[in-house]
């Protein structure tokens, strides 16, 4: 048998439910794994040992009662990032400005994996207030990418990726506001979904721009996706971005065959720039799609080059309305030795932010301001539209949208971190189906000259998610369940 660690959540499950192994048995193996390397990887920022241990208790009283009551996520261990509020755990966003900040209150998402009984082991390292796709603006340190210590996870969910590939934690959840589940994933070779916009509660999710922020599941393969899914997807009176509309069980979509799916690849995906290992592994995963069944079709989303202009703009002026809060009054850091509250104001936020925070509060308030509002903020909100209906066109010819998720693979610790506009732009195939409210998901399709994972994208249209899984599932059976972990 192989190890705990390596087995995905639904094979752990079978193991707890035959009582082969206790919850607190895979917790204790968890927590001295993630001794073992996590001083390699650093995905964690905090670990909460004594609370997972509770937790596994619980689980194996619901276990040895009845295990008809158990969740498919009893026992379960999991990381969760740093952006989603833990009550009583320190979620700190990866920023020194809430270093110290102890939520009084929990996410709904994590109330709802404590109610299916799921253990958790620590919350994860990200780019500071999610904005990065590398994990190194994190205040604390970067996290590295398990198949390459000296490159990145991606990010800005990289803590909750590389845990996931490090077999640190069984599944993770992540954030995706312009790609921070999906690139991660990708470039750690797991599986990452972003919902649509307004399926799962982003209620005591940290808010960096709260028109493409969404909450999402990281996990080991597909089946475990629509697993988590399950779980945290559906209406919250508390969050009013979030959608009354019931919760399909997703995992009846993993059904193998993909007869009378249309699938599309825009041309405007498949262009210089893209890393030829990438555009191998992508066709590829094509081609076994087609092998399953699928029907390949050339659709186009004309206004792809124009994304993450639009993106950069609208997410950094959501941000600096968003961050504003953090003023040393209310929440995490006040700077000391101050001289009025101007001064209070100006020295926390000096020395609570760093420099990429920084830099999109400015470039938000400044396409904000009275003078530029129109030709920045509402000329990006045309052009998101105009994205929009570039899907909604594309959608009416295919079920699935199928693309890149980077243009690259992992990329080296230190390479892009001081060259920002670089680093926008690894984002160019992840935020339009933020932009556009859509469903995404990175699954595994191969790998680079390097030993590198690069991962296949697939979008669907709003509450698509079904689709998604579909085709994900569909790639699994084709090229083989993703079972070559790193070995870190
Ligand atoms: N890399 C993008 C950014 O820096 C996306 C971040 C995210 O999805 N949270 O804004």
């Amino acid at each position: 048998m192989s190890s705990l660690t390596d087995l995905s959540v639904h094979e752990l499950h079978e193991l707890l439910i035959k009582r082969e192994v206790s919850a607190v048995e895979v917790a204790k193996t968890y927590l001295k794994r993630i001794d073992e390397v996590d001083s390699k990887v650093r995905a964690y920022l905090t670990l909460t040992p004594d609370q997972a241990l509770a937790q596994a208790e619980e689980a194996d009283r619901c276990l040895s009662r009845d295990v008809e009551e158990a969740t498919p996520l009893t026992g379960i261990p999991m990381g969760i990032k740093d952006v989603i509020c833990t009550c009583g755990v320190r979620t700190t966003c990866g920023s020194r400005m809430l270093e110290n900040f102890v939520p009084p209150y929990s996410a709904t998402v994590i109330e709802r994996l404590e109610a299916h009984g799921a253990v958790m082991l620590g919350k994860l390292n990200m780019d500071e207030f999610a904005m990065g796709s590398s994990t190194e603006n994190s205040a604390f340190y970067p996290t590295h990418n398990p198949w390459d210590l000296e490159r990145v996870p991606g990010g800005s969910s990289g803590g909750s990726a590389a845990s996931v590939a490090a077999r640190t934690c069984a599944c993770s959840l992540g954030s995706d506001t312009g790609g921070s589940i999906r690139q991660p994933s990708s470039h750690c070779g797991v599986v990452g979904m972003k919902p649509t916009y307004g399926r799962v509660s982003r209620y005591g999710l940290v808010a960096f721009a709260s028109s493409l922020d969404q909450i999402g599941p990281i996990t080991r393969d597909v089946t475990d996706c629509a697993l988590l899914l399950n779980v945290i997807s559906g209406y919250d009176p508390r969050d009013s971005t979030s959608i009354p509309r019931d919760v399909p069980d997703y995992t009846l979509s993993l059904i193998p065959g993909l007869e009378g799916c249309t699938i599309g690849l825009p041309k405007e995906y498949f262009v210089s720039g893209l890393d030829p290992d990438v555009e191998r592994a992508v066709k590829t995963a094509v081609s076994a799609l087609e092998g399953q069944g699928a029907r390949l079709v050339e659709v186009s989303l004309p206004h792809t080059e124009y994304a993450v202009a639009t993106y950069y703009i609208i997410a950094p002026a959501e941000a600096s309305s968003n961050l504003s809060r953090y003023d040393g009054v209310k929440y995490g850091l006040r700077a000391q030795g101050f001289k009025d509250l101007t001064d209070m104001y100006k020295k926390t936020r000096s020395q609570g932010f760093g420099p990429e925070v920084k830099r999109r509060i400015m470039i938000g308030t400044y396409s904000l301001s009275s003078g530029y509002y129109d030709a920045y903020y509402k000329k990006a909100s045309q052009v998101r539209t105009l994205i929009v209906q570039d899907f909604r066109h594309a959608f009416k010819d295919c079920d699935v949208i199928a693309a890149p998720v980077a243009p690259t693979s992992a990329f080296r610790l230190g390479e892009k971190v001081d060259d920002p506009l670089q680093m926008y732009l690894s984002d160019i195939f992840t935020i339009p189906a933020n932009l556009a409210g859509i469903p995404g998901i990175s699954v595994p399709c191969g790998m680079d000259h390097n030993g590198l994972p690069i991962g296949l994208q697939l979008m669907a249209t709003h509450f698509g998610e079904q689709s998604l899984l579909k085709a994900a599932y569909n790639l699994e059976l084709a090229m083989g369940p993703w079972r070559n972990w790193p070995a870190v």
